[in-house]
Formats: structure tokens, sequence, C-alpha cells
């Protein structure tokens, strides 16, 4: 949609100072885990903050709802309280399985971050981090589905955002639009913006069961899966909920052979089926039907600045491509995003506004861009199943390789730190970033 969008005084091209017609500073479009965290730290530098949400809070997420110590590092910066009295489930670290063998690796010991990792159904999470951000100044709109951008008539600089809500359709305006809405985006779409067919992308699928397993204290990865004999295609999880069931799921990257012509529900039926029975992974022990969704990993999505619209998390494929982990990296994008834009909206000059905007991309590659460098060439590796099994029947005999292997899939070092902290950094910086 594009319409005439009233000018101000310094500029008539959609940047500058904010208009008199804006529903806000900025507009964040969904209310996930990016969306609410952009949010909180808008709200936290005194912008006037909108969330516009589709769903009403509490709403399910597809998801494994494991968090590693990054993802309680970026929890506990917001205040959240991420006690055991307060519903959270702890973890000490990820049991490996894999080459007929199994290893339990604790988190690494790092000044960085936590010691522990956490499990927590996205029902409660996802609402809790919308109130934080709600409760630090930002506006949230529930049930309200944005179709599409409003362009400005002469530039094409998004300067707002079509709506459906229960009242009818309706535009809100703002200076600066996030596109916080997921793995589709479809706002990102909307301005040009698709996903990469060259960037890795994931599908998972996953579900609960009422197990005993339910306060295992260790998440859990299957490195491969098992058919009597016969290897599967694909990776699982297990990870206990501590509420009686387990979330238990597989996914599959796009590298594998197998990734597009695959039952996923059938697959997962399959894998379970030769589980040991006491553990009851069973139809009858199934709480929640079998659902999926795509993971888009390693920058899928880019530019993550273009015409007025910033992308975080899913909606900039920023999951990570070692290991399937989105949640962090959704939080961190938005932080990072948040600080940018407060800095940009600070500047007079609408120029100068627009440079500090055009440096979100840069200061993401920054972050990232090596790391997910090194992680394209990793998942190219793991699509070829002779050469993941001889890494997997390798490294699982040796310890330390693991524990090294865990700190680079996990992204989990400090700066500085010991030398394997030094290698992974080292590999990360060395790598070009991504283009
Ligand atoms: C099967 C599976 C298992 C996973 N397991 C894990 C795990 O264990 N740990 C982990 O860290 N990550 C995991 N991930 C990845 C993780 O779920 C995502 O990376 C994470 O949810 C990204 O957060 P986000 O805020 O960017 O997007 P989302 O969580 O998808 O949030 C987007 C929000 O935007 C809203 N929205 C969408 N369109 C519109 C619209 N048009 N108008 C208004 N609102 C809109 C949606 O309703 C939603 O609330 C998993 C993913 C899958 C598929």
């Amino acid at each position: 949609m594009t319409e005439h969008v009233p000018p101000v005084t310094q500029t008539s091209d959609g940047t500058g100072p904010r208009r008199q017609a804006d529903d806000a500073d900025v507009i964040v479009v969904g209310a996930g885990p990016a969306g609410s965290t952009t949010a909180y730290y808008l709200a936290q530098a005194g912008l006037d903050v909108l969330m516009l949400e589709k769903s009403t809070f509490p709403r399910e997420k597809v998801c494994g709802d494991g968090l590693t110590p990054r993802g309680v590092r970026a929890l506990v910066a917001m205040g959240i309280s991420v006690s055991e009295q307060d519903g959270w489930v702890r973890n000490k670290g990820l049991r490996v399985i894999g080459a007929g063998k199994r290893l339990e690796l604790p988190w690494p010991e790092l000044s960085s971050y936590p010691g522990y990792g956490l499990v927590r159904p996205r029902t409660d999470l996802d609402q809790m981090l919308a109130r934080r951000a709600e409760k630090a100044g930002a506006r949230l709109l529930e049930g309200v589905t944005v179709t599409g951008p409003v362009r400005h008539d002469r530039t094409g600089r998004i300067a707002g955002v079509a709506a459906k809500q229960a009242d009818g359709e309706r535009t809100y305006r703002a200076r600066v639009i996030v596109a916080a809405d997921g793995n589709s985006s479809r706002l990102s779409v909307a301005m040009g913006l698709r996903k990469r067919d060259d960037r890795p992308l994931g599908v998972a699928v996953r579900t609960y069961y009422q197990s005993p397993r339910h306060d295992d204290d260790y998440l859990e990865s299957w490195l491969d899966l098992w058919d009597g004999d016969r290897l599967l295609p694909g990776y699982g999880w297990i990870f206990g909920m501590g509420d009686g069931t387990s979330n238990v799921g597989l996914g599959l990257l796009n590298t594998s052979a197998a990734f597009r012509n695959t039952d996923y529900h059938a697959l997962l039926r399959t894998w379970l089926a030769g589980m040991p029975a006491e553990w009851g992974f069973t139809e009858e022990n199934r709480t929640q039907p079998i659902r999926g969704a795509a993971l888009p990993m390693g920058f899928n999505r880019t530019p993550h600045y273009y015409q007025g619209l910033l992308l975080a998390g899913d909606a900039g494929g920023m999951v990570n491509p070692f290991n399937g982990e989105g949640i962090a990296y959704a939080m961190e994008s938005g932080e990072i995003l948040a600080r940018t834009i407060a800095q940009a909206l600070a500047r007079a000059r609408r120029t100068e506004t627009e440079r500090v905007l055009a440096g979100y991309p840069r200061a993401l590659a920054e972050a990232y861009g090596g790391y997910y460098s090194v992680g394209r060439v990793f998942v190219k590796a793991i699509g070829r199943p002779e050469l993941m099994r001889f890494a997997t029947k390798h490294a699982m005999s040796r310890p330390a390789l693991m524990r090294f292997a865990l700190k680079l899939l996990a992204n989990l070092t400090d700066p500085g730190g010991d030398a394997s902290d030094r290698l992974v950094n080292g590999l990360s910086k060395l790598a070009p970033n991504p283009k």
C-alpha cells in the first residue's frame, strides 16, 4: 500500500523528526522474543513504542522450549527472575547421544554466561517477555494482524503499516518500523526482502509426552536417529519440562538430501518407536499434536535494514546454524536493534539518523557474521551422512574434543578466555563476514 504521508517541518520524505500524525516513535510488528526485547529496550531508552501482535497471549509457539546459558543471560539482562520458585526448570548441560555412546557435557564455566540453562514452555515465556516490555512502558496491541507496509509515495520508504483488527482495518504510522514477525515475515516480503536460498534453513517438529524423564537435569541431543539398524535422517532432542512431560522433537537441515521428501510426523514416530518403553513416548502419552515449523539460520534474510524497516530475530534469519537455537539470538538482535534506533532517533538531521540506522547490519555482522560463516560450512558438512557418521564416531570417544565442540556449537566463550575460547573466537574472526 502506498499513500500520502503528511509532511513535517523539516522533511517530507518519511525520515526526520516525529510527525504529528504518527502513532508512536517506533512500531514493532510481532511480540515474540525478538519483538518484546526490542520494545523493552526502546521503552527503556525513553521512546514511545507500539507493539502489534496478531495473536492474544497466552499463545502457543512451536519450539523445543530450551534455553542455553546464552538465553539465560538475555533474560537476566531484562530483569526477569529466573529462579526455580518462579517456575523455571534449570539444566546443567547437554547430554549428547551418538555413535552408540552418551556423553554428559556440563555448560562451560565462563564469566560472560551463567553455568546453567533453562526450560520453559513458550506459552509462558513469550507472555512474560511481552508483559516485561509493557511494564517498561511499551504499548502492546494484541489481536492486530499487520497486512502490509504503508510506503511513502515518493521515496518508497516505509512510513507505517496497514492492519486488520476486531473493529476493522486501519493504519499505524511511525518513523521507524521493526519486523519481528518471525520466520515468514510477511512484512519483510512485502518490502521485497525474501529468504535467501544460499543460506541454511531447518525444519523441525515437536510434541509433548507424559514421561518419567520430565525432570531430566540435562538437555538431551541425539546426533543420529535409528530405526533398528537403519539410519534415519535428522537430529533429535528430548527436553524435560519439569511438569510431568517431555518436549520431544527432531529436525533436518536443507543441506540434507531428505529435506524436502520427508514425512516429518512419521519420522518422529519411527524414531520414538525404538525408545525404551519405560520412557513412555507412546501415542497414549502424547499430550499435544505434533507440530512443525521452519528455523531460518545464518542470516537467511538480508539486508537487515532497508528503507526504514529493521529486521530482528527469525524475520532476519538469526537462528544459530550449529544448534538451532533462536530465542537468544532473537533477544540479542532485539537489543542491538533498539540501541541503534535510540541513537538514530536522537540525531537532529535526517542524514545522520539514516547513517546510524544503516549501521545496524554492520553491528549484526560484527556480532555474528564470522561465526555464522563457519556455521554455513558446518551445515554443508553435516548434510553428508558419511562425513557426519565419521565425525560423530571420532568425536564421541574424545570427551575433551566434545567439550570444545559444545563451546563452538552453543557459541559460549569468553573474550580472551582459555585456549578453546580463543580458538572458537579466532575461527569466527578469521571467517569472512557473509555478504
Ligand atoms: C520445532 C522448533 C524447535 C525450536 N526449539 C528451540 C529451542 O529449544 N531453543 C531456542 O532457542 N530456539 C528454538 N527454536 C527457534 C525459536 O523458536 C525461534 O528462533 C524464536 O521463536 C524466534 O523468535 P522471534 O521473536 O524472532 O519470532 P517468533 O517467536 O516467531 O515471534 C513472531 C511473533 O510475530 C507475530 N506475528 C507474525 N506475523 C504477524 C503479523 N502479520 N502481524 C502481527 N503479528 C505477527 C507472531 O504471532 C509471533 O508472536 C525452535 C524452532 C522450531 C521451529
